[in-house]
């Protein structure tokens, strides 16, 4: 007997639902055996069991272990048919099977067309992520030390990108002193990551685990996309939802991955619609499906470092050297945490000092002690979080106090929470530890006392610096470097940018001094820098894309 959650999981369509799919698909018979998609793979067809079965089986345990079998009126795939990523499991055909087979671009535009049908079928891919990562499911496996910013960076990366995956520390994980004795890893070739279908990467590019894992849509540099977006937080992400769901061809171009700022929240408490709360990855994780659902490609990591700006055509030059274009422009780039002048600072970067707190650094702190620098919210809920993982966590701020900086919800909090001690007037000034932080010293503001406090982890808050370069001052900005966008342009002159002067026209809200040219969320200057402001902004400025796309 099915339970509630294999039930969504895996349903079985009715003969009338056969039938719409059939309209779309070929029907073929494959002989016992068969494998109709395996582990890494991206692209293959969705199939409709008409008899016969297909068994699902996975490798990351490093030994073949079934999934589940479907049986005849099931289908195959998971959510990476919708967001075109390699697959994960292996599907092979157990007897001779009828299958109806539907190509994935077909079966995505489906989903996105068809409600009823497709509700059904992204509610069963969505579910049975959820089953195999309950059922002990490790992904790709991780080998390397926790001393190594490699390897911070790419376990950062796949978490960050929603990719499962486990990680062995060498410094304490016996396992993985076997698997590199097994497989003849040397401790130069680290981090090394092993793949399900058995291949291991030495000391990988982020690009090339991007690849390998299918996080990149193939953008050509030749196409030309109707809205070309730069950045893949809340903004950047409302845009593409609502672009892609609009007909205009979208991409979305991230440097590191979706999620922006929210994605590293453990918990927004203030976003619409979610009494309880939700945590800025399953945010992120619903808005990137929702977004490829409609056909946005998304690509991963693709950082801006240029623009060329064309009647028409909108050049964005990438880090790797390649470039993308598009009719119309949406600058996403948000908001980057400052970082205070501490000495020694990004010595320790990713190896004790963090700007973001989520699962993966509170398990890089190893259960010790904690200082955060900043008084905002964001310093606050990281605080809340961290409390619950380890032993002590100290909030260091110049001022008096958190009241004037920080919403009276998460004050309450820290006041009953026992294990966090507001450290006021304090300031830090140095740094210790050998491979790792060990050590923070904070100095008294007005005595000029200096304690030093033991800590694995220093977490900064404290405010954000835009993120233009890449704009190569294109488009105005505000004398603190946010871009100025809309009726802002028009303040202290007579005249709208001279680039309007042919167009008959005011820039219209969201847009910059570049007719065509948009800027959402924390990047645009005067914004309301929440999560719930960039989502909005996102949304809005598709409105106006068409606009300019339709009158110039
Ligand atoms: C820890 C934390 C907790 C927060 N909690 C809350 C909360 O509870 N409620 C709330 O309302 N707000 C909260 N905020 C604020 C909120 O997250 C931001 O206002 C929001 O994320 C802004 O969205 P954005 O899309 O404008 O920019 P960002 O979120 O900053 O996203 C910008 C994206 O652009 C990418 N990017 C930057 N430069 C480039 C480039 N050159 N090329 C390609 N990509 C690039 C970045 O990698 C990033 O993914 C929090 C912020 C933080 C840091």
């Amino acid at each position: 007997m099915k339970d509630l959650r294999e039930n969504l999981a895996f349903p079985v369509l009715g003969e009338r639902q056969i039938q719409r799919l059939r309209s779309i698909g070929t029907e073929r018979t494959v002989e016992d055996g068969a494998i109709l998609f395996a582990e890494g793979e991206r692209g293959f067809d969705f199939y409709v069991v008409v008899s016969g079965r297909v068994e699902i089986l996975e490798h990351s345990g490093g030994e073949a272990r079934t999934v589940t079998i479907h049986e005849p009126g099931e289908f195959t795939g998971d959510v990476d048919m919708v967001t075109g990523r390699s697959a994960l499991v292996t599907a092979v055909a157990r007897g001779p099977t009828r299958l109806i087979a539907i190509p994935a671009a077909e079966i995505r535009r489906f989903v996105a067309e068809d409600p009823e049908l497709g509700d059904t079928v992204l509610q069963g891919f969505m579910m049975r992520r959820t089953l195999l990562l309950d059922s002990g499911f490790s992904g790709v496996r991780v080998i390397g030390s926790r001393f190594s910013p490699d390897t911070v960076r790419l376990t950062q990366f796949l978490g960050r990108n929603g990719v499962p995956h486990t990680w062995l520390d060498v410094e304490e994980d016996t396992a993985a002193d076997d698997l590199l004795r097994q497989f003849g890893v040397g401790p130069e070739e680290m981090p090394v990551v092993m793949m399900g279908d058995g291949r291991i990467l030495h000391r990988p590019s982020l690009e090339e685990i991007s690849e390998r894992m299918g996080l990149s849509s193939p953008v050509g540099e030749t196409d030309l996309a109707d809205l070309l977006i730069v950045g893949a937080g809340p903004g950047g992400l409302a845009a593409a939802v609502y672009g892609a769901s609009e007909g205009l061809r979208t991409v979305v171009l991230e440097a590191s991955h979706p999620g922006g700022q929210a994605g590293g929240s453990t918990r927004i408490e203030n976003y619409l619609g979610f009494p309880m709360g939700l945590s800025g990855a399953e945010l992120t994780d619903r808005a990137l499906l929702q977004a490829q659902r409609f056909g946005a490609e998304i690509s991963v990591p693709r950082e801006a470092v240029g623009l060329r700006l064309e009647p028409g055509r909108k050049t964005v030059r990438l880090a790797d050297g390649s470039e993308v274009a598009g009719r119309s422009l949406i600058i996403a780039t948000g908001a980057d945490y400052r970082k205070p002048d501490i000495p020694c600072l990004t010595d320790f970067e990713g190896v004790g000092v963090y700007y973001a707190a989520s699962e993966m650094e509170a398990r890089m702190c190893r259960a010790g002690h904690a200082v955060i620098v900043g008084g905002g919210n964001s310093a606050g809920q990281a605080a809340v979080f961290l409390a619950q993982r380890l032993t002590r966590v100290i909030i260091a701020i110049r001022g008096d106090g958190l009241a004037s900086s920080m919403s009276q919800y998460l004050l309450t909090r820290i006041e009953q929470t026992p294990n966090i001690e507001v450290l006021t007037r304090h300031v830090v000034v140095g740094l210790e530890g050998e491979a790792a932080l060990q050590t923070v010293r904070l100095e008294n503001r007005d005595t000029g006392e200096v304690r030093t406090e033991p800590a694995s982890g220093l977490f900064v808050f404290i405010g954000a610096v835009p993120r233009t370069e890449w704009l190569e001052d294109r488009v105005e900005t505000d004398e603190k470097g946010f871009v100025r966008t809309g009726s802002s342009l028009l303040a202290g002159r007579s005249e709208p940018p001279a680039a309007f002067g042919g167009l008959g026209r005011l820039p219209h809200p969201l847009e910059t001094s570049v007719p065509g040219v948009f800027a959402v969320g924390d990047i645009r200057a005067r914004s309301v820098k929440r999560v719930a402001s960039a989502v909005g902004e996102g949304s809005m400025a598709v409105r106006f894309v068409h606009e300019y796309l339709a009158r110039g």
